[in-house]
């Protein structure tokens, strides 16, 4: 899916694509002609990231007379808008006079700017790429746009921003529900220059505060929308993914064999099943034909990564024979740090020698190595007679709905006092009782919670756990990866 189809392929002018972040999910990664000539914009998707992206074309159309003056007007029109700027380079023309121009635009510009190397498909392009570094705007993306080349790379590059911007957004929205406590509070009582009258808020005038419903109801954002469910299936070579996919679809695109070898090229292939949509993410990579022996590790890590971050829901195929082994629990690591839900299935299930003993060691392993999402679900399944697989994509829906959960202000914050009470905070370095005053869900996908508190860093590790399991059972969030934000407030 790439967020800059039509307009960096054929060109070799300086383009300047700039990115404003949308909550929310958008369907379409593609760029329409839009309603001027001179810019088009469009949602875009990388990955989880979701985005309105704006194509400044057309510079390369006008006369060198009035070229200054519309770059200008689109580059600062772009600019205000946008929250992070893309600006490509054509890497096989290498540098232009034009691109040293608009970089010496772009320094200046208030919003990031990712310098990206267009057109290097295959390894092409290494001089204008290490051109690009003297443009003084940071290291090159390299990428082609044409072949879906190095999108992992600028999904990199991206995140950090998006991440921020959407901290950013969280903070200020959960700053503003919480002059509205104060002031609720204010009229309810008097309220320290600390805020200390917080603590004797009712759970009622929270409610009354934050301007919610008194609906006490977990609220699951139903994904029944046009957008299918993205799910990867991962695992060691030979753990019968090809074979599951096979299956999934009902018809042989794959080529399986017993060895590890086997390719395709294809990165997703959509598919209806019990009236759902889903986007199967392979990782064809892990069967690549370019295996270097003492690589191969190396390349499955990447490979597997990349199709993580295409996911919304991972499944991890285990071999009934060999479970959880050092590669699997990897992989199973790499799902959860990268905030997607999980399923473990466990494949091959028709040749396993002893059902009982395999159950056990991936509860065992599940419970040793991967306690921070209890409750991960495990499916038995054979991908080769068929079985088990309604059941594999119940559980996929399943955490699909928790890794969507979201949880009202209103409620977070009753949860929150009652956790409070259980379990006193301690006191901080400073020799004064902790306090957290206020609760907000940053973010879905997966749930990440903002906690407003007096001295963050100060906070044990074991209250952040029983904090995070509290959200877990309460919430209905098993094996869901949670995040905690913690900002301090006086
Ligand atoms: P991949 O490398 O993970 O894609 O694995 P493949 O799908 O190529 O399967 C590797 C081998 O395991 C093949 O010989 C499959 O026939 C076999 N296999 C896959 N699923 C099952 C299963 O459910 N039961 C058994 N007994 N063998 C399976």
């Amino acid at each position: 899916c790439s967020p800059l189809p039509s307009s960096a392929g054929p060109t070799s002018a300086s383009l300047l694509c700039s990115i404003a972040w949308q909550a929310g999910a958008s369907p379409s990664c593609t760029i329409c002609p839009g309603v001027t000539r001179d810019r088009r914009e469009a949602p875009g998707r990388l990955a989880d990231l979701s985005f309105r992206i704006v194509d400044t074309a057309g510079l390369e159309e006008a006369g060198p007379e009035v070229l200054e003056g519309r770059m200008r007007q689109q580059t600062d029109r772009a600019l205000t808008e946008a929250h992070v700027a893309l600006m490509l380079i054509d890497a096989r023309a290498g540098v232009t006079p034009l691109d040293a121009h608009f970089a010496d635009l772009l320094r200046k510009a208030p919003i990031p700017v990712i310098l990206v190397a267009n057109k290097c498909e295959g390894g092409a392009g290494k001089g204008g790429l290490y051109e690009a570094y003297g443009l003084g705007l940071g290291d090159p993306v390299p990428l082609s746009a044409e072949h879906g080349e190095g999108l992992g790379v600028l999904y990199d590059a991206l995140r950090p921003f998006h991440d921020a911007h959407m901290a950013e957004e969280a903070k200020a929205e959960a700053d503003a529900a919480y002059a509205a406590l104060l002031a609720a509070g204010a009229q309810a009582r008097d309220v320290g220059p600390d805020g200390a009258a917080l603590d004797a808020l009712e759970p009622d005038d929270i409610e009354l505060a934050d301007g919610e419903d008194n609906d006490f109801a977990v609220e699951a954002i139903d994904p029944r929308g046009e957008r299918p469910i993205q799910v990867a299936i991962v695992g060691r070579p030979n753990t019968g993914k090809s074979t599951l996919i096979n299956r999934l679809l009902g018809e042989e695109r794959l080529v399986t064999g017993p060895e590890a070898g086997v390719t395709r090229d294809a990165i997703a292939v959509d598919w209806g099943w019990g009236g759902r949509r889903f986007r199967l993410v392979d990782t064809a990579g892990l069967r690549r034909k370019a295996r270097i022996e003492n690589s191969l590790e190396k390349l499955m890590v990447a490979e597997t990564l990349n199709a993580i971050r295409l996911a919304e829901v991972c499944v991890l195929l285990l071999d009934a024979n060999m479970v959880m082994d050092r590669q699997d629990l990897t992989i199973a690591r790499m799902v959860v740090d990268e905030g997607r839900a999980l399923v473990i299935g466990v494949n091959k299930w028709d040749a396993c020698t002893d059902r009982g003993a395999t159950l056990q060691r991936v509860a065992d392993r599940l419970e040793s190595s991967l306690a921070q999402v209890r409750g991960v679900p495990n499916v038995t399944l054979s991908a080769l007679q068929g079985r088990g697989l309604d059941q594999l994509m119940e559980a996929v829906l399943l955490v699909h709905g928790r890794w969507n959960r979201r949880v009202s202000t209103s409620r977070l914050n009753r949860w929150l006092q009652g956790m409070l009470e259980r379990h006193p905070l301690p006191l901080g370095k400073h020799g004064r009782r902790l306090k957290i005053r206020y609760a907000t869900q940053a973010k879905i996908r997966p749930p990440t919670f903002a906690l407003f508190m007096t001295r963050p860093d100060d906070l044990p590790e074991s209250y952040v756990r029983y904090l995070t399991s509290g959200l877990r059972e309460d919430f209905d969030m098993a094996g869901i990866p949670i995040r905690l934000l913690f900002r301090a407030t006086k």
